[in-house]
C-alpha cells in the first residue's frame, strides 16, 4: 500500500517519484493520445500531486509534459487539478503490476486489441 514508485524520462534528466497506490489506472485509445506518444494507446495511472516528487526540466505540449532532451513523454498536469496522471511506460518497473480500471476512446482501439477484463468501457471520454 505504501510502496513507492520511481520513473523518469529515457536519457535520465528527469526523474520522479509517486508514494502510494494510484487512485485509478487507465488506457487511452484517443487520437491525442496516439499522435503524442506515437503508438496507438497511452497507458496512465493518476496519483494526487501531493504524492508526486518531479527533478529535472519538461516542456509541455499544453499540459502534456515531456523531457526536451530526449523527448520522452512523462506526465500530464495542471494548475487547475490536483491530480497528476503519468505514463506507466515512464515508470522504472516493468511490468507495473498495475491494472486498467477504464478505457476511454474505444472507439479508437485497434481492432486486435481486447479489451481489458472488467475495465469500464467508454465510447468516448468518461462521461462526468
Ligand atoms: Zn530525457
Ligand atoms: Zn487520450
Amino acid at each position: 500500500m505504501n510502496q513507492t514508485r520511481t520513473g523518469g524520462c529515457s536519457c535520465g534528466a528527469v526523474r520522479f517519484r509517486v508514494d502510494g497506490d494510484p487512485v485509478r489506472v487507465g488506457l487511452c485509445h484517443c487520437t491525442t493520445c496516439r499522435k503524442e506518444t506515437g503508438s496507438v494507446v497511452m497507458a496512465f495511472a493518476v496519483w494526487p500531486k501531493a504524492r508526486f516528487k518531479v527533478t529535472g526540466e519538461t516542456k509541455g505540449w499544453g499540459h502534456r509534459q515531456f523531457c526536451p532532451t530526449c523527448g520522452s513523454r512523462l506526465f500530464q498536469a495542471s494548475d487547475e487539478s490536483d491530480e497528476v496522471e503519468i505514463k506507466l511506460g515512464t515508470l522504472d518497473d516493468a511490468p507495473t503490476g498495475l491494472t486498467p480500471v477504464r478505457e476511454l476512446w474505444t472507439k479508437r482501439r485497434e481492432p486486435w486489441m481486447h479489451p481489458v477484463s472488467d475495465a469500464a468501457q467508454f465510447a468516448e471520454n468518461r462521461n462526468p
